[in-house]
């Protein structure tokens, strides 16, 4: 269907940072997906567990047991925890949307009748099914599919005052946000931000959810966004990095929170199946041994470092390896399809600022080759 523009390349084969096309051209990729595939473009390891996979058990259905499933959400929760346990849960699904329908369902669950909204900021990017575009804060995306779900509020981003004066309704059961507003431009919340909601949410009753869908997993130069900001979610939802382009998303809580969901409350065919469990296995085991939040954190700094070199790039935003370089007076668009043409993917997240989500693996030959397309494209 004619939801996405006609594509300027189709590409046939990828390996690490490099994407190919259909001719052999061979691009750099600092997209990732949209921050998907973190550990490159097929990372021996997740194809070998894949394939593995695929010969020993593709799918069972959640009314029996799995081995895999169970071990990658005791990884999650070590993850969540920053190295250690926390005893927290985790539903398995698909993607990063039905990651965060379960972690609205599960408020409402905990809440109780009559305390069913969830309050998000504008500028955030949840999802495209009803209830997670309603709760993604960018009114224009509502417009065409009105009427959407009741149940959801809008807030100014990175303004605690207006959190505080919309949470206090009794009818609210959640706050769900973004470490780093992703979709939304690349724009990272403030530590005193993110205390303040802790301290909001604790006070009026309410959970916090932090959508790590895109932060998560080591791209912003810790496990997840939130780690940088020292205030622990309830509820936290991952996908896009957790199967590096193998489907799957995950919603982790609290133990407290995570027991409010009975038998038959929540369900999926597909979440949590040996396949899409076993490339999450494995990434996550190739991200340990890498170590990846350090590895983001030093791409990141060199990457920032270059991009601020370049004259037509006025600042740049973001954590680690979810950068935006904000362009002076030049059409962030046009810039993209220039650098694609060049040879390097990147994308325009606004319509002034260009989003860079390399692998998390990413060489230092890598990015200052990127940088020196970027540089010759703005010049
Ligand atoms: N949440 C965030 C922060 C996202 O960036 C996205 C996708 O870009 C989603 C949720 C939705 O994920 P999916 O497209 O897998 O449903």
């Amino acid at each position: 269907m004619s939801t996405y523009p006609e594509p300027a390349v189709t590409f046939v084969r990828g390996e690490g940072s490099r994407l190919y096309d259909a001719d052999g051209r061979a691009y750099l990729d600092f997209l990732s997906g949209l921050a998907v595939t973190s550990l490159g473009h097929a990372h021996p390891a997740v194809a070998e567990a894949v394939c593995d996979q695929a010969r020993t058990l593709l799918h069972v259905s959640n009314l029996y047991g799995t081995t895999i499933g169970p071990e990658v959400a005791a990884t999650l929760d070590r993850l969540v925890g920053d190295g250690q346990s926390v005893g927290g849960r985790v539903f398995f699904c698909n993607s990063g949307a039905e990651a965060n329908e379960c972690a609205f369902k599960l408020a409402r669950r905990w809440a109780g009748p009559g305390r069913h909204v969830v309050v998000s900021a504008y500028g955030s990017f949840h999802g495209r099914t009803l209830a997670t575009l309603h709760a993604t804060g960018q009114p224009e995306k509502h417009e065409p599919f009105q009427p959407l779900p009741e149940g959801f509020r809008h807030v100014a981003w990175n303004d605690a005052g207006a959190l505080e004066k919309a949470a206090s309704g009794d009818e609210v059961a959640a706050v769900i946000l973004e470490a780093v507003q992703g979709e939304g431009g690349v724009n990272p919340a403030t530590p005193e931000y993110f205390q303040a909601v802790r301290r909001i949410c604790d006070e009026h009753g309410l959970l916090f959810i932090v959508d790590e869908v895109q932060t998560g997993l080591g791209r912003t130069g810790r496990w997840f966004g939130f780690q940088h900001f020292d205030a622990m979610p309830d509820v936290v939802t991952i996908a896009k990095a957790l199967g590096n382009g193998v489907p799957i998303g995950a919603c982790w809580a609290s133990e407290q929170v995570a027991v409010a969901f009975r038998p038959g409350d929540h369900a999926t065919t597909f979440g949590g199946q040996p396949f899409a469990t076993a490339a999450a296995r494995a990434v996550l085991q190739v991200m340990q041994d890498e170590d990846v939040p350090s590895r983001a954190q030093s791409a990141g700094a060199r990457l920032r470092k270059g991009l601020e070199a370049i004259p037509a790039v006025a600042d740049v935003r973001g954590l680690g390896l979810l950068l935006a370089a904000r362009l002076d007076g030049v059409d962030a668009k046009d810039a993209a399809a220039r650098t694609l043409d060049a040879g390097l993917i990147v994308n325009p997240v606004s319509p002034t600022a260009l989003r860079f989500a390399p692998s998390l693996l990413v060489s230092d030959e890598e990015i200052d080759e990127a940088l020196g397309i970027v540089a010759e494209v703005l010049a």
